[in-house]
């Protein structure tokens, strides 16, 4: 069973832009307090209250979480924010400590994302559970994985759900701890029409500096939240030190970010209106000129066949893609859009063409 298409059956649907804070790992509860506390002075009490329990490390001997015990503490925020807490498991034991401490919403981590059995085994213990989750995306750039997760999830009954995008384990770019990669949760909020994504600048960038940015960007592209890692005192934290802001750090970010309008639920303006109209009709264009293009495609398939030549000839496939990256760059397109494209272009006329060599020639034996 997958989510559907279609019609909206899932979803956490929780006010958007939905806004996620707390600490990377709950440490003691007067930490737990101190921030609540400095949440409310500094008025920014975000929808959802975030704790790492039992923390994912990548080599042992890190702080591995204060376990069980740290679930207590979440009283103090319901007590003094009045929000739902969320929590992250990694197997079905952390399901039933977190259910038992009636944890409001579970989330899925990187780590765990990345492994089915694991994945399963945490569904396993949800199914018949209504509880939300909200799965991060795997470390390596694979959306069949996060996508798997998901399904996973909906398969034992799950339809409170949504994606937190907390980027992609890249070893050369040393601009972000984890790169956004932004086609991802794009791809898989038109793949699955009104997935609710939050995005976490906090483990994209992995410092302080830069997160307002990300985070700006995640609201251009319409993602429907942010989860941002607050603690009192950063600098002193026993986790993620260096990505962490203070809740009056938290405030002055949110009230700095631009929130763009969702189109998704207003009557898109006239002037919109006629510019999708305009581009629907452009589109139609570019249809008739690749249907014509294809057809002149398989009339030199036809002679290459003919005249027993093969389809691939580097010669000419070079000064295409040469000639038309120029002409393309000229015109305002990036030459890495330009590439991409004649790519596909080529990659389909290739094809087209084999199967036509195929179609007339038996296989020799
Ligand atoms: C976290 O949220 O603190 C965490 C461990 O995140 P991730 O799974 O994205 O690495
Ligand atoms: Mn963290």
């Amino acid at each position: 069973m997958k989510p559907h298409k279609q019609i909206k059956d899932w979803g956490l649907g929780l006010s958007n832009p939905m806004i996620i804070g707390g600490p990377c790992s709950a440490e003691t509860p007067e930490q737990i307090a101190q921030i609540c506390s400095e949440m409310k002075e500094n008025q920014i009490i975000p929808q959802v209250f975030r704790a790492g329990i039992w923390k994912p490390r990548t080599r042992p001997g890190s702080f591995e979480g204060v376990g069980e015990e740290g679930l207590k503490w979440m009283e103090i925020v319901r007590d003094e924010l009045h929000i739902p807490v969320t929590v992250e498991v990694g197997n079905a034991a952390h399901v039933e400590m977190a259910l038992k401490h009636n944890i409001e919403i579970l989330w899925i981590g990187a780590r765990t994302t990345v492994n089915p059995f694991a994945v399963q085994e945490i569904a396993e213990a949800l199914r018949g559970v209504d509880v939300p989750v909200m799965i991060k995306n795997p470390m390596n750039p694979d959306l069949e994985l996060w996508m798997g997760a998901l399904e996973r999830m909906y398969a034992v009954g799950i339809t409170k759900l949504a994606a937190i995008h907390r980027g992609f384990s890249d070893a050369y770019d040393k601009r972000y701890r984890n790169k956004p990669n932004w086609s991802m949760p794009i791809h898989l909020k038109r793949e699955w029409t009104g997935m609710e994504v939050i995005n976490d600048p906090s483990h994209i960038v992995g410092r302080r500096d830069g997160l307002l940015e990300v985070a700006q960007s995640a609201m251009n592209f319409g993602l429907d939240g942010l989860m941002i890692e607050t603690h009192h005192d950063p600098d002193k934290a026993w986790s993620d030190a260096k990505q962490q802001v203070t809740p009056r750090r938290l405030k002055e970010m949110i009230d700095s970010i631009e929130f763009k309008q969702s189109l998704e639920n207003m009557k898109p303006d006239e002037k919109l209106f006629d510019l999708r109209r305009a581009v629907d009709h452009l589109d139609d264009q570019l249809l008739d000129i690749l249907q014509e293009r294809f057809t002149v495609i398989d009339q030199i398939g036809a002679h290459k066949r003919e005249h027993n030549l093969t389809v691939f000839q580097s010669d000419r496939w070079k000064e295409v893609m040469d000639s038309r990256t120029e002409k393309g760059v000229k015109k305002q397109l990036s030459e890495k859009f330009m590439k991409e494209l004649l790519y596909c272009i080529h990659e389909e006329s290739v094809k087209r063409q084999e199967r036509q060599l195929r179609e007339v020639e038996p296989i020799h034996k």
